[in-house]
């Protein structure tokens, strides 16, 4: 599946907030968001009133842009969660969490979506003991996720798992860091998911309108 090659800090630039898509980076004072806290571009710092309409695009961008998925696949997900009882947003955003990238990166195996991506596409990753290398994959409650034996010295994933403890902790994810296993407990909590802030209404009513 295709993703985005771009400069990335234009796009929190562009979503007028931090996205966390560079690792580190992100949280020193060389962020482009607080560098130059407006839009990229020759009209970027022009006062422009959205519409009702930019505000919902914005913010079906910045939620798919925080998760680096591109329109087709994102829109799956959407009339994926549509057809399901619960709420639509909520469900959405639970298919979003627990994509196999996600879940490495929210295990502490790599700093960004994209570098978990990377791990997975690289053949590091372990489902229950299964080698599994589609980051797109939907992991399941009860499912171990572990990098291989082999693959436990590369140097990003342990300076990654060492600055977990930096990271907002999560109920319904488990991280066994001596071992380099992660489980998934139970379903993604909606209250846990708010760095950055997602208003996932607008998405909603961005593709029911
Ligand atoms: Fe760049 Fe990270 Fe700042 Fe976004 S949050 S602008 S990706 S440094």
């Amino acid at each position: 599946m295709a993703r985005y090659h771009g400069p990335v800090c234009r796009l929190c630039r562009r979503e007028g907030t931090k996205l966390f898509l560079k690792g580190e980076r992100c949280y020193t004072d060389k962020c482009a968001v607080s560098r130059r806290p407006y839009p990229p571009g020759q009209h970027g710092q022009a006062r422009i009133k959205l519409t009702e309409y930019a505000v919902r695009l914005r913010e079906k961008q910045k939620v798919r842009r925080v998760y680096g998925v591109l329109e087709r696949q994102f829109q799956k997900y959407y009339f994926d969660a549509a057809r399901r009882k619960g709420r639509t947003g909520e469900e959405m955003l639970g298919l979003l969490e627990l994509r196999l990238d996600n879940i490495v990166h929210r295990l502490g195996f790599a700093f960004t979506r994209a570098q978990a991506r990377q791990v997975v596409r690289h053949n590091h990753v372990l489902i229950n003991g299964k080698r599994v290398n589609i980051p797109s994959v939907i992991v399941k409650v009860g499912d171990k996720v572990e990098i291989k034996p082999s693959s436990r010295n590369i140097k990003e994933l342990q300076a990654s798992l060492a600055q977990l403890d930096k990271r907002p902790t999560l109920s319904w994810l488990e991280t066994d860091r001596a071992n380099f296993t992660g489980t998934v407990k139970a379903r993604p909590v909606r209250e846990e998911l708010n760095e950055p802030a997602i208003r996932e209404q607008y998405v909603v009513e961005y593709y029911s309108r």
